[in-house]
């Protein structure tokens, strides 16, 4: 359902995400005004949820929809035949608001 809105919100937009998950974050704020409603909460949760995996997705905040800097860094240091093995994380943070990526 709730994807269903920002296909929605993206088709108004002309396919412009950041547009379209603000358009979202309006709708969340409306049903946050009408707290206590269980119906509420559950929707809340729901658009939560795909803000957060549609913006990330498209390298945008999920909690203001600015463009995420990444930065890449080595993770899990470990010996392999005597030689230093590294994985090479990215770590997205917002410029904006503060948000770094869990
Ligand atoms: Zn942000």
């Amino acid at each position: 359902m709730v994807l269903e809105i920002l296909e929605g919100f993206l088709s108004k937009n002309n396919g412009d995400a950041k547009e379209s998950l603000l358009d979202l974050y309006e709708v969340k704020s409306c049903l946050i005004d009408k707290d206590g409603n269980p119906d509420a909460t559950k929707m809340i949760s729901d658009i939560e949820d795909i803000i957060e995996s549609e913006a990330l997705e498209r390298g945008l905040c999920p909690k203001c929809c600015a463009e995420l800097d990444s930065k890449k860094f080595n993770d899990n240091y470990s010996e392999y035949l005597g030689r230093p093995v590294f994985e090479i994380r990215t770590k997205y943070t917002c410029p904006s608001c503060g948000y770094t990526e869990d």
